[in-house]
């Protein structure tokens, strides 16, 4: 490590190598500690030396010198992830590639971008939507994440209603990578080729710049809507991704979660056995959306001022959404931790079992999404923590109803999605990390 420290220190490429602990210990921590399974896991796991880039010839002067010096380097965005992603599991190196921060094309007639992979989400969608453009998909940490980390380590969030997931053909259309050799190669992926290292934690490559689809910039209505019944709030939620409503969010909140949740300014805190539905809706559903919700059981009890992507004050309705729910339930019930489960069609059977098994150690709070090409529901429900068999059992049991789970109390890329190697993942890391130094222990397939 030393020497790959004097190494950087004395590049001409303004290489500062960050050795401080604090700093190295801020730069090695994500926002694991939501599960209580990895947080002793992950505890104490840290990075020896860091570096920030600013630049693609620094980066692959870091990665030269990191293969040169077989030291691992593991990547961080902004480290919001949620699964220890950017926690360096074998000390190393750790590259933040915040610096690398700049949108450097927007094709008028097509609306794809090419952005460098440290771009924040919200201030890169500013800048779409000054062209009448916006980002398909933004997690509802969009105003600290950055794009690269969100096609590594995320999946979805906002707009997955419309969009579905980040891996769906599509969104990412090409990439810039740099490869961690001795001679660091510069490549340029198509949509085939970077499909790879899209959701991969870092582990196949380092994401320079990414070119993606974009979508006609909406000024989303944020609106809160409250219902006394939970079974017309749920038909609500299934029924109207169906409609020509167009929308790009909507949750649902079970009432004890509402009655937690901090609520904009100006939006009234939630009645006590009150759920809430949360939409993100165009101005033109707004005419019809009253009359249809009313006949539903719904009240549109707050509209909020539209959004202003990367400008917002205040807490913007988003933020209340994804796992920021988690967050601010966990804010006061730190105890607690959460699930993700696609769940099957109808839910009620699932969500109503569940209930009568846990009563309320288990609480309901959904998101609409689009699953290949159709409308669902997925659930992030909050969980009381009781031990891992608890956990176990109620994923088992969710399993067995017919839900699929994506477990967040993981450390590798195959067991939170869906637990199978992927073949073209492991040749990239072969092809691209031939050494097996980035982000190591992270990806299961890979046996280097
Ligand atoms: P990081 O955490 O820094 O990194 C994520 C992974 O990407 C790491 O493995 C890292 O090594 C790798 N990586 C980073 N940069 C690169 C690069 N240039 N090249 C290759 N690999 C790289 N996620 C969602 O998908 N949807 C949500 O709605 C959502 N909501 C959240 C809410 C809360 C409150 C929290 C705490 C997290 C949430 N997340 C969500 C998880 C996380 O915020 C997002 O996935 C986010 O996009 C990660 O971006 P980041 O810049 O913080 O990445």
């Amino acid at each position: 490590i030393g020497a790959l420290a004097a190494e950087l220190a004395a590049s001409p490429l303004g290489l500062t190598p960050i050795l401080a602990p604090a700093e190295l210990g801020r730069l090695s921590a994500d926002f694991h500690d939501y599960s209580p399974v990895l947080e002793p896991l992950l505890k104490g796991r840290r990075a020896q030396l860091a570096v920030k880039v600013e630049r693609v010839e620094q980066v692959m002067a870091v990665a030269g010198a990191c293969a040169r010096h077989r030291v691992p380097l593991t990547l961080r965005g902004a480290g919001t992830g949620n699964y220890g992603q950017c926690v360096p599991l074998a000390g190393g190196l750790v590259l933040d590639m915040g610096g690398l921060n700049r949108l450097r094309s927007l094709d008028p007639d097509s609306g794809v971008i090419e952005a460098e992979s440290g771009c924040i989400l919200a201030q890169l969608d500013g800048q779409l939507v000054a062209h009448g453009r916006a980002l398909r998909l933004a997690p509802s940490t969009y105003r600290s994440a950055t794009l690269g980390g969100f096609i590594a380590g995320g999946s979805g969030g906002l707009g997955s209603l419309r969009w579905g997931f980040l891996r769906d053909p599509g969104h990412l259309l090409g990439l810039e990578a740099v490869t961690l050799e001795a001679e660091p190669r510069l490549l340029r992926l198509d949509a085939a080729a970077s499909a790879p290292l899209n959701h991969a934690y870092g582990t196949n490559g380092i994401i320079t710049a990414l070119r993606m689809a974009t979508t006609e910039a909406v000024a989303w209505e944020p609106l809160v809507v409250g219902f006394a019944r939970w079974e017309e709030a749920l038909e609500t939620a299934r029924e109207l991704p169906t409609t020509a409503l167009l929308l790009n969010a909507l949750c649902l909140l079970e009432a004890p979660v509402a009655a937690a949740m901090p609520w904009p300014a100006g939006c009234p805190a939630a009645a006590s056995g009150e759920h809430r539905l949360l939409l993100h809706a165009a101005p033109d559903s707004l005419e019809p959306l009253p009359g249809w919700l009313a006949a539903r059981g719904g009240r549109i009890l707050w509209q909020g001022r539209r959004p202003e992507p990367g400008r917002g004050r205040g807490l913007p309705l988003a933020e209340l959404t994804w796992n920021h729910t988690t967050l601010h339930w966990r804010a006061q019930a730190p105890e607690w931790t959460y699930l993700q489960l696609l769940l099957p069609r109808p839910e009620a059977p699932l969500l109503e079992a569940v209930r009568g098994r846990w009563g309320t150690d288990v609480l309901w709070h959904l998101e609409g999404v689009r699953h290949l090409g159709a409308p669902r529901l997925t659930a992030l429900p909050l969980v009381r923590w009781q031990g891992p068999e608890a956990l176990a059992d109620l994923v088992a049991q969710c399993r067995a109803l017919g839900a699929v789970p994506f477990d967040p109390h993981v450390i590798t890329v195959e067991d939170g999605g869906l637990g199978v190697v992927d073949a073209d993942q492991v040749a990239a890391k072969a092809a691209f990390d031939p050494a097996g130094l980035m982000n190591p222990g992270k990806l299961r397939g890979w046996r280097g």
